[in-house]
């Protein structure tokens, strides 16, 4: 899901973002998730992240760290996705939720319902400028009627909204945007121009260097602009949460945050602002 900026307005620190499988079927054009699914089958042949294998890699995730069911495609396209919301809720992790509905059933949603998430984001579909609208059908309709019915629940637009789904949402619910980040350079420069490089020393704007996103396979890249794996900071089936931040490639990371030569995803990624110098 390419929505969790909306979280950054949520107060707290690290999060672990969660790839539930390879390939998006909703296919947005503002989104990379072809180049991910492309990179991430080149590594693994593990489709759907395995309900066994969620829990092992959360078992070395602090409840510190906030969940949330976004990553780099819809994460309701994997059956089990509700049973890990719900197991991670258990464990006492905050819960963060984006998602179009896709893939999710009536009885997922009274589940979501059961529980209280911090955030809980509903990417709708558009008027087919940028998605799929033959997606728009009874059931997806009422999906959307019964989620209106959540607590603090928010809507986003990337675009205009579908106009059978217009008339369903509160106005005052639904955020309008445009799709405004090329993902690190990664997106069809026909839909987002990439931007110019930062060159130097850099700060991420959201600190999202800890905002990482657990994959299908365990392994855990940089943040949500990393579709293509540019930085794997480990494998959270055998590695400690802790251990991702001491190994070489984070501090590399951080070191060319600093300004250290070499390639860094950042200083193509729009949350990236050059670091002011010291004289
Ligand atoms: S639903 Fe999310 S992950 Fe899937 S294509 Fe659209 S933005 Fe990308
Ligand atoms: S600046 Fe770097 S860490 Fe921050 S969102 Fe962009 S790529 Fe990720």
């Amino acid at each position: 899901m390419i929505l969790p900026e909306l979280g950054s307005a949520i107060p707290g620190g690290r999060v672990l973002e969660i790839t539930t499988t390879t390939g998006c079927i909703v296919g947005c054009s503002y989104c990379p998730q072809d180049k991910f699914a492309h990179r991430q089958r080149r590594v693994s042949h593990v489709k759907h992240l395995r309900l066994e294998d969620f829990k092992r890699c959360l078992a070395r995730v602090p409840t510190s760290v906030d969940i949330s069911f976004a990553g780099y495609s819809e994460p309701w396209l994997n059956p089990d996705c509700t049973e890990m919301v719900e197991h991670a809720y258990a464990r006492g992790h905050g819960i963060r939720i984006f998602t179009t509905l896709v893939g999710m059933k009536g009885r997922d949603l009274h589940r979501l319902q059961a529980l209280r998430s911090r955030v809980f984001v509903v990417h709708v579909l558009d008027d087919g400028a940028y998605m799929n609208s033959r997606l728009v059908g009874d059931k997806y309709l009422a999906l959307i009627r019964q989620v209106v019915d959540i607590a603090s629940i928010r809507f986003i637009v990337l675009g205009e909204i579908h106009p059978d789904i217009a008339g369903i949402i509160p106005a005052e619910a639904l955020v309008r945007a445009r799709p405004l980040s090329s993902r690190g350079g990664s997106v069809d420069p026909k839909v987002v121009e990439a931007r110019q490089p930062v060159v130097g020393a850099l700060t991420c704007v959201d600190g999202r260097q800890y905002r990482n996103v657990l994959l299908p396979n365990g392994d855990v890249t940089l943040c949500c602009m990393d579709f293509e794996r540019r930085h794997v900071l480990g494998n959270l089936l055998r590695d400690e949460y802790a251990d991702l931040f001491e190994k070489p490639v984070f501090s590399q990371i951080v070191d060319r945050m600093n300004g250290t030569d070499g390639f860094l995803l950042c200083r193509m990624c729009e949350y990236a602002h050059p670091k002011a110098s010291a004289c």
